[in-house]
């Protein structure tokens, strides 16, 4: 299973692209995770080495636009997508597509499954596990599996037992982490206000579930990656990086 990070941005960075993850393994079809900000999606999933043709399926873990901004570039691309996401989340992209562009005749092809905490379903040869994570609207975190290998994913959430449900035992665990404390206490309080764990409670995270390798995303603009790495491998004895866009994992 190979998994291609499109942007690794909380929303204001500079130079990160906003939340999308690419999932593909040896039979399978091209799993999204999120969606970025917006057009920038169809750059990133080009500049990854994939077209937009390839996705079938799209995972959108919640309505916020740094995560569904890009729903309405893949409906101006006539996709045969699915697009699954919680009911809020489904109203979200409703709310936005209504907004943005509500002239646009509905797809022949594209599917609006509603996806729940505690499901399980086969999505494209994946497995793939919904977790009702704790953030300022409805959010779901999302692991999937596949040929004996899991990657676990946070979307945005607070430390949570939900969360560390979801990674547990993972092979990657690519966690949200908008700053580091050593960044400074007030954008330390202002993660938390975000409902964004901060760098040393990812790692702890990743310790209590027993994850294998930790990424760290979600890069807030005030946050230095040296900061976050340097807290996280103090909490966390495995593998830990702060990708940049485009990073590519095997798992
Ligand atoms: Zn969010
Ligand atoms: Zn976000």
């Amino acid at each position: 299973m190979d998994v291609t990070i499109l942007g690794t941005g909380a929303p204001l960075a500079p130079g990160r692209a906003t939340t999308g993850l690419l999932v593909t393994a040896p039979g399978c079809e091209p799993l999204l995770l999120d969606t970025c900000g917006g057009f920038e999606l169809a750059r990133r999933v080009v500049a990854a080495g994939f077209a937009l043709p390839d996705l079938r399926n799209v995972v959108v873990t919640h309505r916020h636009l740094d995560h569904s901004g890009g729903v309405p570039a893949l409906l101006l691309a006539n996709l045969p997508l699915a697009f699954y996401g919680s009911e809020d989340t489904q109203a979200g992209l409703d709310g936005l597509l209504a907004a943005t562009y509500p002239e646009w005749p509905p797809q022949s092809g594209v599917t609006r499954p509603v996806i729940a905490a505690g499901e399980r379903r086969g999505i494209g040869g994946f497995a793939v596990e919904f977790f009702a994570v704790e953030h300022r609207v409805p959010t779901l975190a999302v692991r999937v599996s596949h040929g004996g290998k899991t990657l676990a994913f946070s979307a945005d959430s607070l430390p949570c037992p939900a969360l560390v449900a979801c990674a547990r035992d993972a092979d990657l665990f690519i966690c949200d982490a908008i700053c580091a404390a050593r960044d400074g206490e007030g954008w330390a309080e202002h993660a938390r206000r975000l409902m964004h764990p901060i760098a040393r409670e990812g790692a702890a995270m990743a310790t209590t579930a027993g994850a294998g390798a930790l990424a760290l995303v979600h890069i807030g603009r005030f946050a230095d990656p040296d900061n976050i790495r340097a807290e996280a491998v103090e909490g966390f004895s495995g593998p830990v990086t702060v990708p940049d866009d485009l990073a590519r994992y095997t798992v």
